[in-house]
């Protein structure tokens, strides 16, 4: 099929793009890389009435560390992130190996991957594992939607229709801290069918400081274990305890059955991947990467 007829908006700044998103109101989407709109057009499973395109606003390229905080403005390829976080945020490197392959990573933003909300994808669970942030602005003003704020159901998040996100922030774990990170999918660059994200830090007697555990592809939303992380926390993450982690963690899941997998398929899974990669995590603590 082909695209519903639509308005074509080249914005050249965030501001121009910004004022086209406040003229169409509802009837307008934004087009970054294109990798989920274009097909969703062609499908017609989105009628968007105007297409507002940022590719030509050259104030939303780029990404920069500062002071801990990793800020990926709105039109950075996954790709150039992957390039980028190899040495500092290898969580995020390792993860974007994961989504599709590096064609489509060429061309998909990191920031439409994040508002996108695909409940299966990589970069959502890892906005919530690391206390990210998107920075939102429509005319007149701009606001930040911390990670646990932004999810609501599937491909929907808090973003208005008339906000353009410009940029997603990242906070780095803390120093020596440890990660892991696993997936299941039927094939290479798929989407998963159950994934899983951990952060650890420990304190010079070993106990746990800093715990993040964060699961995609068991729901509607991304998810971040309460139940996974309070198990470790203040506490010595022993082989038994991490096992006891993961079991919690994956009780507390609600994920859903469909043509790919059971629910109790995705459970069983989860409760494995969250145990390799709470082990992962402690292997590489106190680790240069
Ligand atoms: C074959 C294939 C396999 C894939 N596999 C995976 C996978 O394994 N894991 C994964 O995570 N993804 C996967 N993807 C999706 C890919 O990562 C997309 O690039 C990503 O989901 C969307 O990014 P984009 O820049 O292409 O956004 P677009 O397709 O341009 O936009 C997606 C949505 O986000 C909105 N949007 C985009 N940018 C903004 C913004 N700045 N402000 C407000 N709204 C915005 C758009 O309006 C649209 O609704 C796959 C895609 C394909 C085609």
């Amino acid at each position: 099929m082909k695209p519903a007829p639509f308005e074509y908006v080249a914005a050249s700044s965030a501001a121009d793009a910004v004022e086209a998103l406040r003229r169409h109101g509802d009837e307008a989407k934004v087009l970054a890389g294109g990798q989920s709109l274009i097909p969703m057009l062609a499908l017609r499973l989105a009628r968007p009435a105007a297409l507002v395109d940022i590719n030509g606003c050259g104030d939303l390229e780029g990404m920069a560390e500062s002071r801990g905080v990793l800020t990926v403005n709105a039109l950075a390829r996954q790709r150039d992130l992957e390039i980028f976080a190899r040495e500092r945020a290898p969580l995020l490197a390792e993860a974007l190996r994961w989504v599709a392959h590096p064609p489509i990573r060429n061309r998909g933003t990191v920031v439409g991957s994040i508002v996108h909300a695909d409940p299966a994808s990589e970069l959502p669970a890892l906005l919530l594992c690391l206390d990210g942030e998107v920075v939102a602005r429509r005319r007149g003003g701009e606001r930040v939607i911390s990670a646990d704020q932004l999810y609501v159901a599937p491909l929907t998040t808090s973003l208005e229709s008339d906000e353009l996100a410009t940029a997603v922030r990242f906070t780095l774990p803390p120093e020596g801290a440890g990660w892991g990170f696993a997936e299941v999918t039927r094939r290479h660059g798929d989407f998963a069918l159950v994934g899983c994200a951990a952060v650890l830090a420990l304190d010079g007697a070993g106990a746990v400081t800093h715990a993040r555990l964060g699961f995609f592809g068991v729901g509607g939303t991304p998810v971040r274990s309460g139940p996974g992380e309070s198990a470790l926390l203040g506490r010595q993450p022993t082989p038994a305890r991490i096992g006891e982690a993961a079991k919690a963690a994956a009780a507390a899941l609600r994920p859903d059955g469909d043509l790919h997998a059971t629910a109790e398929y995705r459970s069983t899974v989860a409760a494995t991947l969250a145990s390799r990669v709470l082990a992962a995590a402690l292997e590489r603590c106190g680790k240069a990467a």
